[in-house]
């Protein structure tokens, strides 16, 4: 894979210095201060800023210099300018806040499934389906079919397999037994502290 990366800047400041005279076209009011804040990126995400930097430009020849290239009085302005010129924008630091915001996210989905799931198991529904871990380490599904009093009927998923992460793939109509086994609400929830039932689905 080919890996890109490098420095990129962001505008942060413009300022006109109305009296200077450019020195290439001899405009005057056409040059201005501009200043950026580097950053460093990976695939064009920002990762980090990396410090300030600038140039003078002119809007007629569109000419730019660099520090060693103004005259003193130029320079003197442009470095003043320069102090007030943000550091960064936040956006900067992009790269960093992710892999913070995708945990954040994370943490979020697990504690509200986890509170869900326990209601779900309290109050079953009709179709609602069961994500569980059988005694061999493999794991399968459940749906429910039907509730009574204190029992809840569901249909066993035929197949099983052994990564968590593609539960989802086998959780297909076609996969379920006719045949129903019964769980008493009690079990359910017995199934649910150990950890037995991981996750319940409703649609
Ligand atoms: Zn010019």
């Amino acid at each position: 894979m080919i890996f890109f990366w490098g420095i990129r800047a962001a505008l942060t400041k413009t300022v006109d210095f109305a009296i200077e005279k450019c020195p290439y076209c001899e405009s005057t009011g056409t040059t201005s201060g501009r200043y950026f804040s580097r950053h460093f990126h990976i695939f064009w995400i920002p990762i980090f800023p990396i410090g300030k930097t600038g140039y003078v430009v002119c809007s007629q020849c569109h000419s730019k210099r660099d520090t060693h290239l103004m005259n003193p009085g130029l320079r003197e302005a442009f470095l003043q300018e320069k102090k007030t010129a943000p550091r960064f924008r936040f956006w900067q630091f992009t790269g960093l806040a992710l892999p913070v915001l995708f945990f954040m996210v994370g943490v979020v989905a697990v504690t509200f499934n986890e509170k869900y799931a326990g209601k779900y198991i309290e109050d079953p529904k009709s179709g609602d389906t069961y994500f569980c871990t059988q005694n061999n380490g493999y794991y399968t599904t459940y749906r429910v079919d039907h509730i009574s009093r204190d029992s809840v009927y569901s249909h066993l998923n035929n197949y099983e397999i052994a990564d968590r992460e593609k539960l989802s793939s086998i959780n297909r109509k076609v996969n379920y037994s006719k045949t129903l086994l019964s769980f008493s609400r009690k079990e359910l929830l017995e199934l649910y502290k150990n950890r037995r039932i991981l996750k319940v689905e409703r649609w």
